[in-house]
């Protein structure tokens, strides 16, 4: 059964299950290409033909989580831990802000910062520079996001990781999705602009479950959506383990434009830092974000998610050419402005 990509049915599309699986276990070219051509032009519809940037930094890489996935969980003994100073991040926002760029995503592990400091940090950048703040530093208290809001934090990524209870389960030991869950619906009661998304391709992950996380995703009317390929790291439990295919990352970005219509969608440096990058590709198949890394170069390697991530040997700032020829390979307008969410609409 085909629902869609088809011309005849109606914006939204609003598929089933069995539909998604459908186009997520596609591999025909041609089904592929029209998926990702009708996702371009649903994204030039509703959310104009560009490219926003946000400036991405890293600020801790300590954290007491255990994603048996990820780099930077507590029990990798190998990975390198820092935290930049306070003069550190004000350095990071005054760069982001030179570039020209009006969004800073300030991401870290978890549990990384006291809540008063990055609070201070977050005022500091505020009184100092016209930029939006993006908070990533994960599962915390309703009371430190509340304060973080008040020191003037405007969103807020938290990927759900998986909705799936027996598959988050097996990601992350000890720990319920129903946490992360709360802790979206804190951020969104607090009035932040909140993201969330998923990894394409962890172990024992279906396409069935991957499809209930799009529609999941999809139904939240997620602001923003981070899509990108588990890439193995090797000093982790899942280090042995198959990374995420490309094509089906594609797909699911294209699926989730389909759904969506206007959340931003970033061309995420996992697809990036595939054995090549991915990202224009990306945006050709509806994806409309970037995020260039503005930590200082000095720790750019020690923010190691995953393996062989993109533009880590290049310094602070390098990426404005590179972020332009992204947007022209893509045949999309460079945006810098802070670009708020398109789904905070005035009631009619
Ligand atoms: N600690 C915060 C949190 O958990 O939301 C933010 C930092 S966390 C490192 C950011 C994202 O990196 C996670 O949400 C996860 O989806 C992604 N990630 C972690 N390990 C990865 C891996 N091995 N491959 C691909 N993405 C990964």
């Amino acid at each position: 059964k085909r629902v869609f990509p088809d011309p005849r049915f109606p914006d939204p599309v609003r598929p089933d299950i069995e539909d998604l699986v459908f186009f997520l276990d596609s591999e025909d070219p041609g089904e592929n290409a029209y998926l990702f051509d009708k996702a371009a032009e649903v994204r030039d519809i509703h959310c104009g033909r560009r490219m926003v940037v946000r400036g991405l930094l890293e600020f801790s890489s300590h954290c007491s989580n255990t994603c048996l996935y990820c780099g930077l969980n507590r029990n990798n003994l190998r990975a390198q831990r820092y935290r930049l100073s306070a003069e550190e991040i004000s350095e990071g926002a005054a760069l982001v802000h030179a570039a020209g760029i009006r969004t800073i995503v300030m991401q870290s592990g978890e549990d990384s910062f006291p809540a008063d400091r990055l609070a201070e940090a977050i005022r500091e950048i505020k009184k100092r520079f016209d930029l939006a703040i993006t908070l990533s530093v994960g599962e915390r208290s309703r009371a430190d996001y509340a304060l973080w809001k008040e020191a003037g934090a405007d969103r807020y990524l938290l990927r759900i990781e998986s909705t799936d209870e027996k598959l988050y389960r097996s990601m992350h030991i000890g720990r319920e999705v129903a946490t992360r869950l709360e802790c979206l619906e804190n951020l969104r009661g607090l009035g932040y602009q909140v993201g969330s998304g998923i990894m394409v391709g962890p172990p024992g992950q279906t396409a069935e479950i991957l499809a209930r996380d799009i529609l999941f995703l999809a139904e939240r009317e997620c602001d923003m959506i981070g899509i990108g390929p588990f890439i193995p790291h090797p000093d982790t439990p899942f280090g042995s383990a198959r990374a995420g295919g490309v094509p089906l990352t594609l797909r699911t970005l294209a699926l989730l434009r389909l759904l969506t219509r206007n959340a931003w969608l970033p061309a995420t440096t996992a697809l990036g830092s595939m054995d090549r990058d991915y990202r224009t590709d990306a945006l050709k198949a509806g994806a409309n974000v970037l995020m260039p890394n503005f930590s200082p170069r000095e720790v750019k390697t020690k923010y190691e998610i995953y393996p062989g991530k993109r533009c880590v040997t290049e310094g602070t700032g390098a990426c404005a050419g590179c972020t332009e020829r992204i947007a022209r390979e893509a045949g999309l307008e460079l945006d810098l402005s802070r670009a708020d969410s398109l789904k905070m609409k005035t009631a009619p």
